[in-house]
C-alpha cells in the first residue's frame, strides 16, 4: 500500500493506473463502518484508493473540528490489511487552492433534515467530494447509508454534473447494541454511551409500515411519537422526520469534551399494500 501526501505526485501516479478504480473518501478515525466500504471497493475494483481528509468547510462548530478524533497509524494498518492500494492525504491547500471561492450548492434536499441547523454543511461536503472525485477519477465511489442524506446528495450531484462515476451506497454497520458506528462515538461520555443504543431503538419503534392509506398526518404523528420517546430518554432532539421511505433522526448528547451530535436513519417497510409515496 502506498501512502501519498504530495498531490502533484499522486497526479503522476494516477495517470499510470489502469483498470477500474474504487474510491472511499473518509475523515479518518476508521471503524468497521469504513472497513465495510473498503472491503466493497477492494472486492469490486482492480485498484482501491482511500483518502483521509478532515474537511474544515463541513464543520459548523470550530470545537467539533478541533475535537475530531485522529488515529492515523491504526487507520493505515486497517486499510492495508483490507487490501487498499493507495491512501492519499491531501492538505487544506491541495483541496482549497481557491480559498473556497468556488462551491457546490444544492438548494433543496440539503436544506432539510441535517441542513436545517447546519447551514452550509452540505455545501462543504459536496464541494470536497467533487474535488476528491476529480483528483481520484474513480469508476466507483463508496458512501455509507448511515449518512443517507449525504449519500443521496452526492449521488444526485454526480448525475446533475454528468460525472462518470458510480456512487455506491453501503449498509450501516452497527455496534452489537444497535448504535450506528461513528468516529464521534469515541467522544461520548460513559453515561451517554450507555443509553445511545436507544436512539436506533426509538427510530424503529413507531409504525414502520408505510401503507397506501397512510396520510402525511399519520407519518408526522409517528415521527412525533419517536421524538417524544427520545426526549423521554433524556436526549436533546434535533429532528425526527420521514423522507424517502426512511425515518431520519438527529440528537445531541453529552460528550467527554462538550456535546456530541449523533445521526441515524432506518428504512421503513414500504409498499405494504401496494402503497408507495
Ligand atoms: P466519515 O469518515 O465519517 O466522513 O465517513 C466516511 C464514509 O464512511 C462515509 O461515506 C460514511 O457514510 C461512511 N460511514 C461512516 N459510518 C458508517 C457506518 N456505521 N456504516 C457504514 N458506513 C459508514
Amino acid at each position: 500500500m502506498k501512502v501519498i501526501e504530495d498531490m502533484q505526485h499522486w497526479r503522476d501516479v494516477r495517470r499510470k493506473i489502469g483498470g477500474d478504480v474504487g474510491f472511499v473518501p473518509t475523515m479518518g478515525a476508521l471503524h468497521k463502518g469504513h472497513a465495510s466500504l473498503l472491503h466493497c471497493s477492494v472486492e469490486n475494483n482492480d485498484v482501491s484508493v482511500m483518502s483521509i481528509y478532515v474537511n474544515p468547510t463541513q464543520f459548523n462548530d470550530p470545537a467539533d473540528l478541533q475535537n475530531y478524533p485522529s488515529t492515523m497509524k491504526q487507520d493505515l494498518q486497517l486499510a492495508e490489511s483490507i487490501g487498499v492500494d493507495y491512501v492519499i492525504l491531501p492538505s487544506d491547500h491541495d483541496i482549497y487552492p481557491d480559498g473556497f471561492r468556488y462551491q457546490v450548492i444544492e438548494n433543496e434536499f440539503s436544506r432539510q433534515l441535517c441542513g436545517v441547523n447546519r447551514a452550509g454543511h452540505f455545501t462543504g461536503v459536496l464541494t470536497v467530494v467533487m474535488k476528491l472525485l476529480n483528483m481520484v477519477k474513480p469508476r466507483r465511489a463508496y458512501f455509507g447509508k448511515k449518512d443517507y442524506q449525504q449519500y443521496v446528495l452526492i449521488k444526485d450531484m454526480c448525475a446533475a454534473f454528468c460525472m462518470d462515476v458510480e456512487i455506491v451506497g453501503c449498509e450501516t454497520v452497527r455496534e452489537r447494541d444497535g448504535l450506528a458506528m461513528s468516529s464521534r462515538n469515541k467522544l461520548l461520555s460513559e453515561p451517554a454511551r450507555a443509553v445511545a443504543h436507544k436512539f436506533k431503538q426509538a427510530l424503529s419503534c413507531a409504525p414502520a409500515k408505510i401503507s397506501a392509506d397512510q396520510t402525511l398526518a399519520d407519518q408526522k404523528m409517528a415521527d412525533q411519537l419517536v421524538a417524544d420517546r427520545l426526549a423521554a430518554y433524556g436526549f436533546q432532539v434535533d429532528y425526527v422526520e420521514t423522507r424517502k421511505h426512511r425515518r431520519f433522526g438527529a440528537i445531541v448528547v453529552e460528550g467527554r469534551n462538550g456535546q456530541v451530535r449523533l445521526i441515524d436513519n432506518v428504512e421503513l417497510e414500504s409498499k405494504v399494500i401496494g402503497g408507495d409515496q
